[in-house]
């Protein structure tokens, strides 16, 4: 059987600018009384800037029982940050909920998984800054992020760090996080259940959503990159809460910093070895 799916939610304003109403804030409380009712805590990722313009709702999440962990300062990829300015916003984020809560913010995630071979540097700079976790990686190759080679369980990076990786199942080379957002809104439900049996392996599996992916009366507008996929970010909206209930029917895992020891289980990975060549070289005659 699969082990219990953590709910996670990546707080963050999807809006175009801020001209169009701000949805966001009245979703959230939705998702938490529907989270209160099916008895499910989980781990909410902020938006810094988020945090700052809505201090209450983070602290109402917080109060309801939900872990709250940083999702970046300006929900930019960690690519195109310098390590100090990375250090210098996941700094003042981190400080920004732990004053907003009362308790240790200990995960991070990046935005679009984009914890990659180039942005490493993460990795040193979360642990300086006393995080546990992380839940930054898709370890699979991906026309965005993505890093091929890293292990698909939880593990723990060189300085200790956990890394939560997102859950992948797929056929071949196209590996897919089915487990949220647009994907898990648009896979219909006898494959969720091929999937469920995938992940049976999968020692703690994390399921993730936006406010959005609530939404069901937001217009439609153009999401900058999405390109022609942009009207599949509102596709099955409505159904969401039922592919919530089918991963979360055999009870939900708890918030991701109460799964740290799953992490240690899967040992030490060391992304030295994702740059060893996989064929040796030639050598010349
Ligand atoms: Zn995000």
């Amino acid at each position: 059987m699969t082990a219990p799916i953590t709910f996670t939610l990546d707080l963050e304003d999807h809006r175009p600018d801020d001209s169009w109403p701000a949805r966001y804030a009245p979703i959230m409380r939705e998702v938490l009384d529907a989270l209160d009712a099916r008895n499910v805590t989980g781990t909410i990722f902020v938006v810094g800037e988020l945090a700052e313009a809505e201090p209450a709702l983070v602290r109402e999440v917080a109060d309801r029982g939900h872990e709250i962990a940083l999702h970046s300062w300006r929900h930019i990829p960690l690519t195109a940050h310098t390590p100090e300015s990375f250090r210098e916003e996941t700094r003042r984020g981190k400080a920004l909920l732990e004053d907003l809560t009362g308790r240790p913010c200990e995960g991070f995630r990046a935005p679009t998984y984009s914890l990659v071979p180039a942005s490493l540097f993460a990795v040193d700079v979360l642990g300086e800054l006393g995080f546990t976790y992380s839940s930054s990686v898709l370890p699979a190759a991906n026309p965005l992020y993505g890093m091929p080679g890293a292990p698909r369980q939880p593990f723990l990076w060189p300085n200790g760090l956990a890394e939560f990786p997102g859950p992948l199942a797929g056929v071949g080379p196209l590996q897919i996080p089915f487990l949220g957002g647009t994907y898990l809104r648009l896979v219909p439900r006898p494959a969720l259940a091929v999937a469920l049996r995938v992940w049976r392996h999968h020692t703690a599996p994390w399921t993730y959503c936006h406010p959005y992916d609530f939404d069901t009366e937001e217009r439609f507008w153009w999401v900058p990159d999405s390109g022609r996929m942009a009207p599949l970010l509102w596709v099955g909206r409505r159904g969401i809460w039922r592919k919530l209930d089918t991963l979360l029917a055999h009870g939900a895992g708890p918030p991701l910093r109460y799964r740290l020891p799953e992490a240690v289980a899967g040992g030490v990975f060391d992304p030295a070895s994702l740059d060893r060549p996989t064929v040796p070289p030639k050598v010349a005659a």
